[in-house]
């Protein structure tokens, strides 16, 4: 167990990071921060940063040296780096699991081994495998990049194998071709395991998306409790599967024709879970904390519908947005994340609207954006990105 007092890593200066830079300096723990950029998000309020590539050997010995324990908050750390600091200091979650997390294709293959549903894929290393993949897969269907994808980039919908060669082309490296399926909604599980094997999981988030990117959150999901329960243990069950430590983000579709596919995994604090951090007991962000620092696992327990709302730097064409007028709103409270350039599409900070139903939740989080100029889309009954 890792008391407060001492010094806690994370690679990643982004809003992840200061979010649980935040949350471990108000428990009392030193945090070391590694990330190349010298203004970013978590760097600037932690004890320290370390501005070096996060493969730099000094940095990596710096930051051994320097913590009891490292975790991190984006899943493309280079391979090798996170079991280099396992031969020195408790790594979480493990280099093993991020590996999987990393690469869409161990994923898939990862969650279908342990009997889940994913849309179906086929991997296209070259131009050679796409015929293949075209007559598993055909239209529509999605080509997307085997790693770095993210907010919808590094994938692209493909309705013709033409198109499918050309995306390929674009796209330049490892991908895999999934079916493009009918969403119906999409939600997601965030949950904590701890090193003792204890899970706490957060109430499924129903997510939308505008343009791929998440633009919303709420809780709770319209789901029915049979489905709940369903998409609890999915994650439950991936978690163990992983024997995960940390936070754990499980995205997925729920569909018409095919019930729930799981889509990916996020090792660390997810963005559908930012609402915890004003709606639940223990937000994910000290969840990340405890598991990390080998102590019990908070309470999940929601205390109020939310909805969260992202602020894109879209917002910033006429310079800052008017927070007075989001901040007039009952319920809203403002999170931003300390980027100096707003550039469209970069997730600058989150408003979490509270409110006595979902349904209240998600109405004022659309006054919220409106207020600021923000574009969202109906939660019902499509929502594709
Ligand atoms: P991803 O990068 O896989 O998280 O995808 C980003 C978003 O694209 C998802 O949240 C969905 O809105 C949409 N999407 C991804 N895969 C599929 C699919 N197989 N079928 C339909 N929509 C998808």
């Amino acid at each position: 167990m890792i008391h407060p007092g001492a010094t806690l890593g994370v690679i990643g200066g982004g809003q992840l990071g200061r979010m649980f830079t935040v949350r471990a300096r108000e428990m009392g723990y030193r945090v070391v921060v590694l990330d190349p950029d010298i203004g970013s998000p978590a760097g600037t309020i932690a004890d320290q940063h370390l501005a070096a590539q996060y493969d730099d050997p000094t940095a990596l010995e710096q930051l051994a040296g320097a913590c009891q324990a490292v975790t991190t908050e984006f899943e493309n750390v280079p391979a090798g780096v996170l079991d280099r600091l396992a031969d020195r200091i408790a790594v979480r979650p493990s280099a093993a699991a991020v590996a999987i997390a990393q690469d869409r294709i161990l994923e898939k293959r990862f969650i279908r081994d342990h009997g889940f549903p994913t849309a179906d894929f086929h991997p296209v290393a070259s131009a050679a495998d796409l015929d293949l993949a075209w007559q598993r897969i055909g239209s529509p269907a999605l080509l997307k990049t085997s790693r770095l994808g993210y907010d919808g980039k590094g994938q692209v919908p493909v309705d013709t194998l033409d198109e499918a060669a050309e995306a390929l082309r674009h796209l330049g490296r490892d991908c895999i071709l999934e079916r493009r399926v009918d969403l119906e909604r999409e939600i997601s599980v965030v949950l904590a395991r701890g090193a003792d094997g204890m899970i706490a999981c957060y109430p499924p988030g129903e997510n939308v998306h505008v343009r791929g990117i998440l633009s919303t959150t709420t809780v709770p999901a319209r789901v029915s409790p049979a489905l709940a329960t369903e998409a609890l243990g999915i994650a439950r069950a991936l978690a163990d599967a992983l024997e995960y430590v940390g936070v754990l983000g499980v995205e997925m579709f729920m569909t018409g024709t095919e019930g729930l596919l799981v889509n990916e995994l996020a090792p660390r604090p997810h963005n559908s879970g930012h609402y915890t951090l004003d709606a639940c007991v223990t937000d994910q962000f000290e969840q990340q904390v405890r598991a990390l620092a080998g102590l019990p696992l908070g309470e999940t327990r929601l205390l109020t519908p939310a909805t969260m709302l992202n602020l894109l730097g879209d917002l910033w064409r006429d310079g800052a947005p008017p927070w007075d007028r989001l901040l007039a709103l009952p319920g809203v409270k403002l999170h931003l994340y300390g980027k100096r350039h707003a550039r469209p599409g970069r997730k600058m900070g989150h408003a979490t609207c509270l409110a006595a139903s979902a349904e209240a939740a998600a109405a004022l989080a659309r006054r919220a954006a409106q207020a600021v100029g923000a574009v969202t889309a109906s939660p019902s009954p499509a929502s594709s990105g």
